[in-house]
């Protein structure tokens, strides 16, 4: 007996909306599917000339990722050939002539059933959520980002009366009107995830935004995002939707030394906040094993092991058995990541799928868990406790 995913439904509960992107070059398929970074643009702004030998040098970095070797293995299994780049772009190119078909074969290769998806990112008025969830053969459930709206309130020359309020109903608009189910923040990119639960006091927003228009620093932005977290926490809860927070991994961007789980410690079993529903978004990775310690101790904290699978390859299977090394089988929920391209998504199910199968038959051959007991959590890993958080039955 082995635990089998093999047929099991697969929600994925982080990933972010695509367009079609048409037919591609092999280059501009690998700069798609690859993890975020590293771009012509990046090493421009760095002064780097752009010439044959940089792009080369950047399909480099791409394609001798592991990651990358495993998706196309997993590629060409999904279209009967061999294992090269060039071949597997040029059948995607003819599939995709039939893009609708295409993505719909794709996620019934590997039972993909949901999306929770991210709206906040890309930054695209062209990714529209009406149109990615008509295009998309699965279920769509939108998330709504804060960052996006707190950058357009800095822009806008208003005091902190009215920044609250059109903060407050934004947020209120999304969960009651606009079917989003629940916020996201990426403030571990922005001011890290130090944050004291006392920034939900309103003096502090008002303070901060103060000092931020004149100028007078003393960390005034982090304040004041610090607080805008608080609130969108307490709107989780007034909204009974759950709250996804990065920690861990991302693109350059990321504040990688704040951006650890054991961070958020102090404002998460803060009493205002221990009703609220939390998500911490790719488990912290690579300090997954911080989140997996949270949702142990935290009864509404929990972990999504998305991005480290698939981007950290043969990391997968580790992700699963150190995040489950604290955290409840209840607690532990699959995601991809996903975004650019439908191929990200099919890929992460299907390692997130291979890799969760053996680290629960590891556990079973450990004695630590029954063979009915990891088929069981198998399934909630992969579908059933994202359909519980998110209220989807
Ligand atoms: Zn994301």
């Amino acid at each position: 007996m082995m635990v089998d995913t093999s047929t099991s439904p697969i929600v994925d509960v982080h990933c972010h909306p695509f367009v079609n992107q048409g037919e591609l070059t092999p280059n501009q398929f690998a700069d798609l599917v690859s993890f975020p970074g590293g771009s012509l643009e990046f090493m421009a702004e760095g002064g780097v000339d752009v010439n044959d030998d940089l792009i080369d040098e950047l399909q480099g970095v791409r394609r001798d990722v592991v990651y990358f070797r495993y998706l196309l293995h997993q590629l060409a299994n999904f279209f009967d050939c061999e294992p090269h780049l060039e071949l597997i772009v040029k059948e995607r190119n003819k599939a995709i002539q039939n893009y609708a078909g295409y993505v719909k074969n794709l996620y019934a290769d590997c039972n993909l059933t949901t999306l929770i998806a991210d709206f906040g990112y890309p930054n695209d008025p062209s990714v529209d959520k009406a149109q990615f969830t008509k295009d998309m053969p699965v279920e769509v459930i939108p998330i709504y980002r804060i960052e996006p709206l707190i950058a357009e309130l800095l822009e806008a020359d208003i005091g902190w009366d009215e920044f609250r309020l059109r903060y407050d109903d934004a947020l209120a608009r999304a969960l009651e009107h606009e079917g989003y189910r629940g916020l996201k923040s990426i403030i571990a990119y922005r001011t890290g995830l130090d944050i004291s639960p006392l920034s939900r006091s309103p003096d502090q927003g008002l303070k901060a935004l103060d000092a931020i228009r004149r100028g007078t620093g003393d960390q005034a932005t982090k304040k004041l995002r610090d607080h805008l977290l608080c609130r969108a926490l307490e709107l989780c809860m007034e909204h009974n939707l759950p709250m996804q927070i990065h920690t861990g991994l991302g693109d350059f961007e990321v504040n990688l030394v704040l951006c650890r789980p054991a961070l958020l410690m102090d404002l998460l079993r803060f009493p205002t906040f221990r009703a609220c529903r939390v998500l911490l978004v790719h488990s912290g990775y690579p300090y997954h094993t911080e989140a997996g310690y949270l949702a142990n101790v935290l009864p509404r904290v929990y972990c999504d092991v998305s991005e480290g699978i698939p981007f950290a390859a043969h990391a997968a299977r580790r992700i699963y058995a150190e995040t489950l090394e604290m955290a409840p089988l209840s607690k532990v929920v699959y995601g991809s990541d996903g975004f650019a391209l439908p191929e990200i998504n099919y890929i992460g199910a299907k390692l997130g799928k291979t890799a969760l199968a053996q680290a629960l038959e590891d556990l079973v051959n450990d004695g630590m868990l029954s063979q009915d007991e990891a088929q069981d959590a198998a399934g909630l890993i992969l579908a059933g406790n994202a359909r519980r958080l998110y209220g989807l039955d």
